[in-house]
């Protein structure tokens, strides 16, 4: 048998070979196969081990295989893996009631991603809006947002490089200057019927709304009966040193999403609204895999599980301890804009060498992310502690050394 540590001869390089022949290319991946996880890291088919600061992207919340997933989903494969969306079951019915009561929300649809989530989240702004605004339709999203990859998301998105593909986008979509309060209310019209943030835009490069932003937008839009959506598919659940990101704010948006982390790696989105948007009619929304117990018995460990830790704390304590040391070499590496909340945290360097360092790092067994040609993106998962940080602090300042010279 193949062995883990060990590896077999020519194991990985017939695995890499088979890979250019087999898998649809999308993306340029380092020329390594992952093979195991455990908590905060990774090891590839060669053995190799990797610290994980990009959490499996955000996701594995509780770090890679923790034991409260592996127990839920031995526990609920033996019982119910999916008794179809036509049917209620115990674990929708469980889930749905944990989120409410430590939300602001009342209701709760499951799905499996967070562009399925944030579709739910357009398709509910669009029923609001051909129920209370006239057949209102329009959604502003920001410039530099990303919530997903569907059509339809893909046309919310804000990215510049996605802006000529696919044509023709799904319509429907305004896009405005991030923080610009002006800019927001001058592409508000009578066809508005919602406006859709990330408190902290992860993909764009780690850029926080501001607070006075954001109770402008919220006073706003309850003045012009808009909803307010905010995707939290990254900044929900912990990740910022809150429960939920809209608790920096004091506000309540009406929507919010949420993906990501709620699985701690497991396929598992949700859509959260208030009591007055509970007014979808049979037909205009569901999934085959909506609600299916397994996903609902994973999400729960892992919910719970951020609870019971109170992990969004430990996150806002990490922050603090992973800025402090930034801040302690900046000047030796000249980094700049040290930002972010909680667990997604976000620096720029004085170049555009971000991807030659996320490499320089892989090499040492540190992975990081780039999400901009000068910017590097930290989000491990919650349970990363000071042990971790020393550890990426000394294999980052070895990459940067050589990186930057
Ligand atoms: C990752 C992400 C999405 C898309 O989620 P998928 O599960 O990949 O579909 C949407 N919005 C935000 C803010 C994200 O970070």
């Amino acid at each position: 048998m193949y062995n883990i540590y060990e590896g077999y001869n020519n194991f990985t390089k017939e695995l890499l070979e088979e890979a250019q022949k087999s898998i649809l290319w999308t993306a340029s991946r380092p020329q390594v196969v992952m093979a195991k996880g455990e908590g905060m890291y990774l090891w590839d088919t060669e053995g190799k081990k990797y610290l994980d600061f990009i959490g499996g992207w955000a996701v594995t919340a509780l770090g890679h295989c923790p034991e409260c997933i592996r127990t839920a989903i031995v526990k609920q494969a033996s019982t119910l893996i999916n008794a179809s969306p036509a049917f209620y079951n115990v674990e929708m019915i469980e889930f749905a009631n944990l989120l409410v009561i430590n939300s602001c929300f009342d209701r709760v649809f499951f799905i499996n991603s967070g562009a399925e989530a944030n579709e739910g989240a357009v398709k509910l702004a669009r029923k609001y809006g051909s129920k209370v605004l006239n057949g209102a339709y329009k959604i502003i999203t920001t410039q530099k947002s990303f919530h997903g990859r569907t059509l339809a998301m893909m046309a919310a998105t804000g990215k510049e490089a996605w802006k000529n593909i696919y044509e023709p986008k799904a319509g429907g979509f305004v896009h405005v200057p991030f923080n610009d309060f002006e800019s927001l209310v001058s592409a508000v019209d009578d066809k508005t019927c919602a406006i859709m943030l990330e408190p902290i835009q992860g993909e764009g490069g780690v850029n926080e709304a501001e607070l006075t932003y954001v109770k402008k937008v919220f006073d706003f839009c309850k003045e012009k009966k808009i909803l307010l959506i905010f995707d939290e598919v990254q900044t929900g659940l912990g990740r910022t040193g809150k429960l939920f990101a809209y608790e920096h704010y004091g506000i309540e948006p009406d929507v919010m999403t949420l993906a990501k982390g709620i699985g701690g790696g497991y396929p598992l989105a949700a859509l959260l609204a208030k009591e007055y948007l509970n007014i979808f009619e049979a037909g205009d929304q569901g999934g085959s895999y909506s609600s299916q117990p397994l996903s609902m018995a994973v999400g729960m460990a892992v919910v719970k599980e951020i609870l019971d830790k109170q992990l969004w704390e430990h996150a806002a304590e990490m922050e603090k301890y992973i800025k402090e040391k930034l801040h302690s070499i900046e000047n030796k590496y000249k980094l700049m804009n040290i930002r972010g909340k909680g667990l997604l945290l976000g620096f720029d360097l004085q170049g555009k060498y971000a991807a030659q360092l996320v490499d320089e790092c892989l090499k040492d067994g540190l992975i990081i992310n780039s999400p901009a040609p000068s910017t590097i993106r930290l989000m491990p998962p919650l349970i990363v502690d000071k042990s971790h940080v020393d550890e990426m602090f000394d294999k980052l300042e070895v990459a940067l050394w050589r990186t930057i010279k």
